[in-house]
């Protein structure tokens, strides 16, 4: 049976994991949230000290890089347990004081090779679909589909804010807004692997669709290739 892989990009708060995830069951394909490993280092950071919304210690942070270990796990039905040096922090990666800082750190050149390669050997034999900002440009250039996913910011600042105060989190929606717009904004203009629409990339944009719709097209997508 044929394998491929499957790129995801797009803006913050796209549907990006959402849309992955069920490809991926679908498929019985790998699913990689490469933005939660990114999120990962910067609870890393964080954690060690590294950074704040007042500092950011770079060399310490590059340093220390190797001490760094991610691992996706499954349980139960969830295939996206993240772990960093052994503790579950699947929630804590996802908070708003995380969400504030992890563009500076994905902007670290240092940060992007490790798990960039990281990515491209979760990759290897195919079967697999990953979701992020470089993915279709730099991780994998010859992914046989590559999705390109937008939205109106307005759409997607709801979204992430339901998902927020659905988890118990206090958030204001501006302050939500402010952070997707501007991590769109870091993620788009950064020397280094900038967020852009790969040349070959398919366009998906979100905001009239429903989650069915949007995974139906794609699935015709994904068999048009599986066919040739
Ligand atoms: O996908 P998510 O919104 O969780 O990603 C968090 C952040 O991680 C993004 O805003 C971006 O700064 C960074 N990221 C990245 N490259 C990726 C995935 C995420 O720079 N492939």
């Amino acid at each position: 049976m044929k394998k491929i892989i499957i790129a995801i990009d797009g803006h913050s708060s796209t549907g990006k994991s959402t849309l992955a995830k069920q490809l991926a069951e679908a498929l019985d394909y790998i699913y990689v949230d490469s933005g939660a490993m990114y999120r990962a280092v910067t609870l890393y950071a964080l954690e060690q000290g590294f950074i704040s919304d007042k500092k950011f210690d770079t060399d310490a942070l590059i340093s220390n890089i190797e001490n760094v270990n991610i691992e996706f796990k499954k349980e139960g039905n969830n295939p996206t347990v993240l772990f960093l040096n052994n503790k579950e922090v699947s929630s804590k990666i996802r908070g708003m004081e995380v969400s504030n800082l992890v563009s500076k750190v994905a902007a670290l050149p240092l940060v992007r090779q490790c798990l960039v390669k990281e990515q491209r050997k979760m990759g290897q034999h195919k079967g697999i679909v990953m979701d992020g900002r470089d993915i279709g440009t730099v991780v994998f250039p010859d992914a046989a589909l590559k999705i390109f996913m937008t939205a109106s910011a307005q759409t997607r600042t709801q979204r992430r804010f339901d998902e927020l105060t659905a988890k118990g989190e206090q958030v204001d929606f501006d302050e939500v807004y402010e952070n997707i717009t501007s991590r769109d904004h870091k993620d788009s203009t950064r020397a280094d692997s900038p967020l852009t629409q790969a040349k070959d990339a398919r366009v998906l944009d979100n905001s009239q669709l429903t989650q069915n719709e949007q995974f139906d097209l794609v699935m015709e997508w994904v068999n048009t290739i599986l066919e040739q």
